[in-house]
């Protein structure tokens, strides 16, 4: 495989040195952008593998930025965001993208990112030329076709809202899921008595999949935030 070319989106130059000097270091290409504008342009034109964007931009706000892209491309977006910017790191995953990183983030976590990242997008381009109708991470395995799914071979007994929610978080393995998109997906409905239902339904979910469901291995919690599947 070619080395994966990075768009950094960042106005900040000290953040914008930081990552660029890591990707550089860690074989990456990289292409380097500081506001929206240059951004769509330099996305639209290099096609890069995934996008790093910070959401405080001068001229445009990030969250349309993720909006332009994704009328053309599913290309891995990564929004970097300070921590008061935190509902704008929802919107920004509700409008498409895949994944956060809040500032101040060590170069280990960016890297973490990354990796987690192009897992992601081997597993999109993979799916894509085997049609993809059984799900395998792990020990576990979901039939999509047959409608059930596997841990370590056996059968797994879910609830039909459990099957969904766990056909979801497959579907979108590797992204962070927020509250809202899960209980839009599933309920058609993101009021706030459906958010305590997805807790509940998510923690008998967990006890049927995890070994320890104290310390979960597929399904990650993002405090305020949503969940995530995680290829392990
Ligand atoms: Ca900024």
């Amino acid at each position: 495989m070619n080395k994966p070319l990075i768009l950094v989106v960042e106005d900040d130059p000290s953040v914008q040195n930081l990552i660029t000097t890591t990707l550089k270091a860690h074989d990456y290409h990289y292409l380097a952008a500081s506001n929206g504008q240059s951004a769509i342009l330099e996305a639209s034109s290099h096609n890069p593998d995934v996008v790093l964007l910070d959401l405080g931009l001068p001229d445009l706000d990030g969250v349309e930025i993720i909006k332009k892209i994704r009328t053309w491309s599913n290309m891995p977006i990564i929004v970097i965001s300070a921590r008061s910017e935190d509902t704008d790191k929802i919107e920004a995953l509700d409008a498409g993208a895949d994944d956060y990183l809040t500032k101040p983030f060590s170069v280990e976590e960016l890297l973490a990112r990354l990796r987690v990242t192009q897992r992601r997008l081997l597993m999109m381009q993979s799916e894509t030329s085997s049609e993809a109708s059984v799900f395998v991470n792990g020990q576990l395995r979901i039939d999509y076709a047959a409608g059930c799914a596997f841990l370590d071979g056996e059968e797994l007994h879910l609830t039909p809202i459990e099957y969904k929610l766990l056909c979801l978080l497959s579907r979108n393995v590797g992204k962070v899921l927020t509250h809202t998109f899960i209980t839009k997906s599933i309920w058609g409905s993101n009021w706030d008595s459906y958010i305590a239902s997805l807790r509940v339904f998510m923690a008998t979910l967990r006890k049927k999949i995890e070994s320890k469901p104290g310390s979960p291995q597929y399904i990650q919690t993002h405090i305020g935030v949503g969940y995530r599947m995680v290829k392990v």
